[in-house]
């Protein structure tokens, strides 16, 4: 796997370059590497040259490789972008640092509930379905601002910032440019919006972390 390792050091000094285009602060935009699909041996070199946030979009698989990765390499930042299904709320709290696609109240309460349960409060992201697309997870753009005032008042969780995942077909500049938008206007700073195709455009419109996965682990 030593393409990986190759593979991040490229996407790292992109990350950079688009830092600097936009006149952003060196070290301002924070690399999740996405390694869903990818097993603990594909993912092992990338933590061995120190990289430590990583995304994953399933909780079961997440479980099925990050805890002894976990106990094996300390400081693993790990981030779900998955759907969360309100029956996985238990464990994604148990495993994960960052929920990034907190989307309705039902999931809102059931995280609620379960860092009350466990001690322990991943940060959160509320993912908005930027292109109202009816298959995607994430809150409609015309709610997302009332939904992050109700999970801080209703819910008493605290919202880091905002997530989309762009239809494919469109230029996503609009709605990354969107997202910023509804951030701002519910207080938010933090901006998770960019993939491998991407990940540059939406460090020009303020992505404050981008979530890569081909990139630097290689077609899935
Ligand atoms: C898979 C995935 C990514 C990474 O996609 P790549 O195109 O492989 O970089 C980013 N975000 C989410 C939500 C994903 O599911």
């Amino acid at each position: 796997m030593p393409d990986a390792i190759a593979q991040l050091a490229e996407v790292k000094a992109k990350i950079a370059a688009a830092e600097r285009a936009a006149e952003r602060e060196p070290g301002s935009v924070t690399l999740v590497a996405v390694s869903k699909t990818f097993d603990a041996e594909a993912i092992r070199p990338v933590l061995e040259v120190g990289h430590r946030i990583f995304g994953e979009n399933r909780v079961q698989e997440a479980e099925g490789k990050w805890p002894a990765l976990k106990a094996e390499f300390t400081d693993i930042e790990l981030h779900l972008i998955g759907p969360l299904q309100s029956n996985k709320a238990k464990q994604a709290v148990a495993l994960f640092d960052v929920l990034e696609t907190v989307d309705r109240d039902r999931i809102a309460a059931e995280i609620a509930r379960e860092i009350a349960k466990q001690g322990k409060a991943p940060r959160l992201y509320v993912q908005v379905n930027t292109g109202s697309e009816p298959q995607k997870a994430g809150i409609e753009p015309t709610e997302a601002v009332a939904f992050v005032a109700r999970c801080r008042d209703v819910h008493g969780l605290a919202i880091e910032g905002l997530m989309c995942i762009p239809p494919l077909e469109e230029n996503p500049g609009p709605h990354f440019a969107l997202l910023e938008k509804l951030a701002h206007q519910a207080g938010l700073s933090k901006l998770s919006m960019g993939m491998s195709a991407d990940y540059e455009t939406a460090i020009a419109f303020g992505a404050t972390s981008v979530r890569v996965g081909s990139a630097i682990f290689g077609a899935r």
